[in-house]
């Protein structure tokens, strides 16, 4: 088991060092002159990611748009940059959305006098080369100095844009950690740690998007929780939910995920898992482990040794979609209730076709 499946952070989509970040910058501008771009922070973050050229996507429909019209509809911008480079994700977090968008706009000033700056060094480039092919070149000595002081001028403007762009780009780094945090929040459950229902829902969702080869889903729910409630309290409930998503998140492999479902219920959904004999023994190994919990009421220094948990799981199949394969999991869960509890059951095998 591998990779870990977290959905990219903001730091992993921009992950470019200031020098590259300004090389990238120096390649996206001239792209933006050259097709009259206005330059605006939407502009220049799609034209940024069509310069490093990791989306080959996008760069597809930016080329389409060029040849389609004569000028960049905005809306299209907008779209593009919702799709690619927000993807959603900033969305969840508008504060923090909103700090980003105010330092690109920030920044958008010095873009502004870059592009004119290389706006006027193109014109005066051209000047001179036409210059150069009169047949009479009496005015060459100009020329050539004109052409000296504007690529001189053109140099200082790109360092007085290169210096604003790197302390912009500290500033987002903090920015974007600040993100980070925000996105993982809105994305875990506060009392358990693991993932909430929703993010768990998006996760599988893309998870079988990718192919339904070694998806396994788990389900596991407390057994008799509302009795524990009753006799010893919703505090002391709540601590064992806690230990229950510790003891996931300690147990769960680098490329697995673990979610609290809803109440006393929770989810795992394990990759690279190719066999039912695989599945039942991670199951089964979180299962000692809740049975070996021992909580101590703090009133009465008791140690209680009694909380066990039931498991259900299913292997994905081509042509699940989540419910489909929640509802086997579930289905298989519901077996283990039905069979005494505090243990792991299988979904139930396919009826064999018959011929
Ligand atoms: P079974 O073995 O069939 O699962 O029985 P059960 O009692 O666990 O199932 P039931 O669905 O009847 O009860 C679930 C209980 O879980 C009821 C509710 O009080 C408790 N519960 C749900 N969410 C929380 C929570 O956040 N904290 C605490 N302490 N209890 C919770
Ligand atoms: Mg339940
Ligand atoms: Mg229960």
């Amino acid at each position: 088991m591998s990779k870990s499946n977290k959905p990219p952070s903001i730091l992993e989509l921009y992950p470019e060092e200031t020098r590259e970040a300004a090389a990238l910058l120096r390649q996206a501008v001239p792209l933006m002159v050259r097709h009259d771009i206005p330059p605006n922070p939407v502009h220049y973050a799609l034209w940024y990611t069509y310069s490093r050229g990791n989306e080959p996507e996008l760069n597809q429909r930016l080329d389409k748009t060029l040849s389609n019209f004569d000028s960049f509809p905005p809306e299209i911008a907008v779209k593009l940059f919702r799709e690619y480079i927000i993807r959603g994700e900033l969305e969840e977090a508008r504060s923090g959305q909103q700090q980003v968008i105010e330092l690109v706009d920030d920044i958008e000033g010095s873009i502004a006098t870059s592009v004119m700056g290389s706006r006027n060094y193109q014109a005066s480039l051209e000047q001179g080369l036409a210059a150069l092919q009169e047949p009479v070149i009496d005015d060459l000595p100009n020329v050539l100095i004109e052409l000296q002081e504007n690529t001189q001028q053109m140099q200082n403007q790109q360092e007085k844009f290169l210096h604003r762009l790197r302390a912009a780009q500290e500033e987002i780094k903090h920015l974007r950690s600040q993100l980070d945090r925000a996105h993982l929040a809105a994305t875990l459950d506060s009392l358990t740690q693991v993932f909430n229902r929703h993010a768990f829902n998006r996760l599988l969702e893309q998870t079988l998007s990718q192919g339904h080869e070694g998806v396994a889903l788990i389900m596991l729910d407390i057994d008799h929780f509302k009795e524990f409630n009753d006799q010893y309290g919703h505090p002391l409930g709540d601590r064992v939910l806690q230990h229950v998503g510790q003891l996931m998140r300690n147990l769960l492999p680098t490329n697995a995920m673990a979610a609290r479902y809803g109440g006393e219920e929770f989810c795992i959904i394990l990759r690279e898992c190719t066999s039912n004999t695989q599945a039942h023994a991670f199951a089964d190994r979180l299962r000692l482990k809740i049975q070996s919990l021992r909580i101590k009421v703090r009133s009465t220094d008791q140690i209680l040794d009694s909380v066990t948990a039931s498991f259900g799981y299913s292997l994905a199949k081509a042509g699940d979609d989540i419910e489909s394969l929640i509802t086997r999991a579930d289905d298989a869960l519901y077996e283990a209730k039905r069979n005494g509890r505090n243990q792991v059951h299988p979904s139930a095998p396919e009826p064999a076709l018959s011929a």
